[in-house]
């Protein structure tokens, strides 16, 4: 047992003089090893680093005479199940129980008695273990580990500091480790970017762990905390005034910052002797681990946001709140765990030169956003904020799902050469977009694009396109706080029709359940969400908000044509039975002489496979239809669009699929209905060019991706593709992509 409040001073002021010594990192470890075991008294201390998840490396130990730097497995000794399992243990018995050490030997030897050891965690990530030995028995409790864990939280930060992070790597290249200087991600978005890494969130190094006056640190957690509500409270309501506020985030944060059980628990550790900044990281830490534990996705999810309060409580207490998203750099490039879009745009977009996400899908929010800025986004990175320093330079090649680490001359020059291509490119679309989208052979094709933030509004007038051939209505409901009113609903839809002037606007209605989940909703989780209890089927059980959706979409559109669709539709009857919920509130206006739209369409989403089948059916009732193909592909191939695992197994180039497009488009043209593409496909040139040869004639893809398209219909010769695409569809190849391809380029296709 150690006195602790003198002794903590006392080795936190050594250990802080080691930190800022000119000592190389060796050293520095070194230092710490033997100020730790004098200060503790123990007979041997270590540090273990925990590589890969898997492998346990002794960095430095004091008082062992074995050079035990070695690698093991981490799940065969005792420190390495601490790291695994990131908690913190005593081990009072240790002479019964040595063989649970790999060098349990020399522990017998030496004649230990007492154990105590804790996980270096930083936010939430084990970076390894500290532990100390004593020959005296029964020797360890609560108290040493409570300070050990704060010896714990001084070498998490030390273990981030370059010169430490170098030392560690240059360790592993001597063991035979492989450094890393790529790393092969899923991409998101494609484009290429230089840049310095700006971690997103990076923890802040803690320098006084322990309270100096406790009154004193509680005033300051009192202070911060106020000041930290009143800011949030000024945006929340700031928020209320228009879109494009990512207030469910900004909900979580309310919801956390002002839970006074997490506000007493700061305040105790305050009281147990921690500084302000140690007792929100202590807080943190353990409602993680509470958190965790639990089944509850939702719970889950919030746990990004739990550490976002926490590290904006940090920021209040340094006094630099809304200073972490200034740097000087010209050139960034953001790594995160996990972002919201509002985050991102706390950063000055025009900056952003790639965005590398360890956790993200295509269909995530800020996935959505950043390729409407036209920013390279990589994904499915493990461990990548432990991989990348903050400041380090990266380069992201979006097309081939790489991120190059402090990349070599060669490799920037090639990058800084792929960019200029890519601005000349830019230069040439945007010259594209006074020109018709007409094939050779004099063919129009309709081009529309895919909306759902304000932001992607622009691209109506940028593109100059023929207008919307999908709005997903569900994003501003994703960004609202609470369920928009039916005028909230109808000043959102306003927005987009005004910028649409005359042109047609496809409104779909609510596509939510799956991924794209209503933060006030209380989604309780389900085993298969894809094919669960979304879209459709939760509007039509739910059908006072379908009512007050199409009501606001009818009002919106008053005087001029209206477009509204249904999406997720897996049957006839359900198609009728939304469509007669929309001719019910229209039946209703007209009575009550409310202004009306000139025309009324009313279409479905062809994504699930059934649909195929009752078409024949469908189609003389409806007005027009437009292929999902993101949701039919994951469907028809009975494959997770959203699993990386699976990203390049089917190929929707393929017969089976161009077959199923076919028979769709054909039905459509029989039945002399409109029809067209809105998924992903229509946003690929090659991809969309087997569409035209479908006999596809309108297509609406993301505004980034309209000219890449236009300018691929430009250069076809639309029967001579229609020819070659139908000669295609008995093939019995996987993927058809290499000959279309091969097809595009013999033919001078433009497909960039
Ligand atoms: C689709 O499934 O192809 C589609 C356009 O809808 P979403 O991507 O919004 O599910
Ligand atoms: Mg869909």
């Amino acid at each position: 047992m150690i006195n602790k409040k003198n002794k903590a001073d006392k080795l936190l002021q050594k250990l802080q003089k080691i930190a800022m010594s000119s000592l190389v990192a060796k050293q520095k470890v070194a230092e710490v090893s033997k100020t730790v075991a004098e200060v503790m008294s123990a007979d041997v201390f270590v540090c273990c680093l925990l590589a890969d998840n898997k492998y346990l490396e002794c960095l430095s130990n004091f008082g062992l005479d074995e050079d035990i730097e070695d690698q093991w497995r981490a799940d065969e000794d005792e420190i390495g199940k601490i790291a695994l399992e990131k908690n913190s243990v005593v081990i009072n018995n240790l002479d019964e129980v040595y063989d649970n050490f790999v060098f349990g030997e020399e522990l017998r030897h030496k004649n230990m008695k007492s154990f105590a050891g804790v996980a270096i965690v930083q936010w939430n990530r084990c970076l390894g273990v500290v532990g100390i030995f004593t020959k005296k028995a029964l020797a360890y409790g609560d108290d040493d580990l409570a300070f050990l864990k704060a010896v714990a939280m001084f070498v998490s930060d030390m273990l981030s500091m370059p010169d430490v992070a170098e030392y560690i790597k240059q360790l592993q290249k001597i063991k035979g480790v492989a450094v890393k200087d790529k790393i092969k991600a899923v991409s998101l978005n494609k484009g290429y970017g230089i840049g310095q890494a700006i971690i997103h969130n990076a923890r802040r190094a803690i320098t006084n762990i322990f309270a100096e006056d406790k009154n004193q640190e509680l005033e300051r957690l009192r202070v911060a905390h106020e000041q930290m509500n009143d800011d949030l409270d000024s945006r929340f309501n700031a928020a209320k005034l228009g879109l494009g506020e990512h207030v469910d985030i900004l909900e979580a944060y309310r919801m956390f910052a002002k839970d006074k059980g997490w506000y007493k628990k700061i305040a105790d550790n305050i009281e147990g002797g921690l500084s302000a900044e140690a007792a929100v990281e202590r807080a943190y830490e353990d409602m993680w681990n509470r958190l965790s534990a639990s089944d509850d996705a939702y719970l889950k999810e919030r746990l990004h946001d739990l550490r976002d309060v926490a590290n904006r409580l940090l920021s209040y207490l340094a006094g630099d709140f809304g200073k972490n998203s200034v740097n000087s750099a010209k050139d960034i490039i953001l790594v995160a765990q996990s972002m919201g879009p509002a985050e991102l745009m706390d950063y000055d977009y025009t900056k952003i030169r790639g965005l590398v996400l360890e956790e993200g899908t295509p269909t995530m929010h800020v996935a959505i956003v950043a390729k409407a800025l036209n920013i390279p986004v990589l994904s499915k990175v493990k461990n990548v904020l432990a991989e990348v320093q903050n400041g380090q330079k990266l380069a992201i090649d979006g097309n081939e799902g790489i991120i190059y680490l402090s990349p070599s001359q060669d490799v920037e020059n090639k990058f800084y050469k792929k960019i200029a291509e890519a601005e000349r490119l830019q230069q040439k679309f945007a010259e594209l977009r006074k020109l018709p989208s007409v094939t050779k052979d004099k063919q129009k094709i309709g081009m529309y694009i895919n909306v759902g933030l304000p932001l992607d509004f622009e691209y109506v007038e940028k593109t100059n396109c023929d207008g919307v051939g999908l709005y997903r209505t569900e994003i501003p409901f994703m960004t609202s706080i609470n369920m928009p009113d039916v005028d909230q609903q109808v000043a959102y839809y306003k927005d987009l029709t005004d910028v649409c002037g005359k042109k047609k606007v496809i409104f779909r209605t609510l596509d939510v359940g799956s991924d794209k989940i209503l933060p006030y909703w209380g989604y309780k989780g389900e085993s298969n969400p894809a094919i669960g209890w979304r879209s459709i089927r939760i509007t039509l059980d739910r059908r006072a908000i379908l009512r007050k959706q199409v009501k606001a979409f009818l009002l919106a559109a008053a005087g001029r044509e209206l477009d509204v669709m249904f999406p997720m539709i897996s049957n006839c009857e359900e198609f009728l039975e939304a469509k007669a919920t929309l001719m019910l509130e229209l039946e209703k206006m007209r009575k009550r002489g409310l202004p009306l739209p000139k025309k009324v369409n009313v279409g479905l989403m062809v994504e699930v496979p059934a649909v195929l089948y009752q078409l024949d059916n469908i189609l003389p009732n409806a007005d027009f239809v437009s292929v999902g193909t993101n949701d039919l592909a994951q469907f028809v191939f009975a494959c997770d669009r959203g699993n990386p695992q699976l990203l390049d197994r089917y190929d929707v180039l393929s017969a089976p699929f161009l077959r199923v497009m076919k028979d769709i488009v054909d039905k459509a043209k029989k039945n002399n209905v409109y029809c067209s593409v809105c998924g992903e496909m229509a946003s690929n040139p090659i991809e969309a060019l087997a569409l035209v040869g479908l006999g596809y004639q309108n297509l609406s893809c993301n505004g980034a991706a309209f000219a890449k398209v236009k300018s691929m219909i430009r250069s076809i010769n639309k029967a001579e593709v229609e020819d070659y695409v139908v000669s295609l569809l008995n093939s019995p190849r996987a993927s058809l992509r290499s000959q279309l391809i091969a097809y595009a380029n013999d033919h001078a296709i433009e497909i960039y």
